[in-house]
């Protein structure tokens, strides 16, 4: 049997509803700017940029929400309300066509970002990850499996801070679709079961700061809530 030299730690894992089993949580991928009105139109946009493509560190996964501790180094704390993909099975070279096949499901989850860091880091050409990665970076909701809920396509997608609405807007306004975000980092990457997809947030910023409550919600797959500490 396999022995290790320090202890090994906990598996990042989110609950799957309708189920005792957890979901497993393997990479986490984020795309950037993912949301533009005209997207909801007949035709949808005919230019579309390649989003960024980052990730986050599995083990900042807080899962169902809870309390965000305010991190260090931080001057500007900002949420990003996402839909979350959950790969449940593998490949690469993945085409828009057959890449539905592979998402186990979809939650809600907060990108949070400490947008100062990542200001910083962009203007000076360097790598943005320390604005990403961070104890309680990356909060999710329940897992909602495809075969509970389907595709969702659109739908109302808001973040509330201390009630006041932040975000708005809806699914139907992605510019690259669910399945196109997978084909995409398909290209990239090798997905593999565990791997978690953020698509992009809404329009609405705000900076939050301790003692504030924030309350996700997706219409059809569910709610989120998180208090910053
Ligand atoms: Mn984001």
């Amino acid at each position: 049997m396999t022995s290790y030299a320090i202890p090994l730690w906990d598996m990042p894992a989110v609950p799957v509803t309708g189920s005792d089993a957890l979901f497993p949580v393997r990479h986490v991928y984020c795309v950037t700017r993912n949301y533009d009105p005209r997207a909801a139109e007949p035709g949808g946009i005919s230019e579309r940029e390649v989003p960024a493509i980052f990730t986050k560190a599995p083990g900042s996964v807080l899962a169902v929400g809870g309390e965000v501790p305010y991190p260090p180094e931080t001057e500007r704390f900002e949420p990003e309300i996402e839909l979350v993909i959950a790969i449940g099975e593998g490949g690469s070279a993945i085409a828009p066509e057959t890449a539905e096949a592979h998402i186990f499901g979809y939650t809600l989850g907060l990108d949070m970002t400490r947008r100062d860091l990542q200001r910083a880091a962009r203007a000076e050409g360097r790598p943005w990850d320390i604005a990403k990665w961070f104890d309680a970076a990356t909060p999710l909701g329940p897992i909602r499996p495809v075969g509970e809920i389907g595709h969702p396509r659109s739908g109302a997608i808001t973040l509330d801070v201390n009630g006041a609405r932040i975000q708005q807007g809806d699914l139907n306004q992605m510019i690259w679709k669910p399945n196109e975000v997978v084909a995409l980092l398909a290209r990239y990457e090798t997905l593999a079961p565990g791997d978690i997809i953020f698509t992009g947030t809404p329009e609405g910023e705000t900076v939050v700061e301790k003692g504030d409550r924030l309350e996700g919600e997706i219409e059809g797959i569910g709610r989120l809530s998180v208090t910053i500490t």
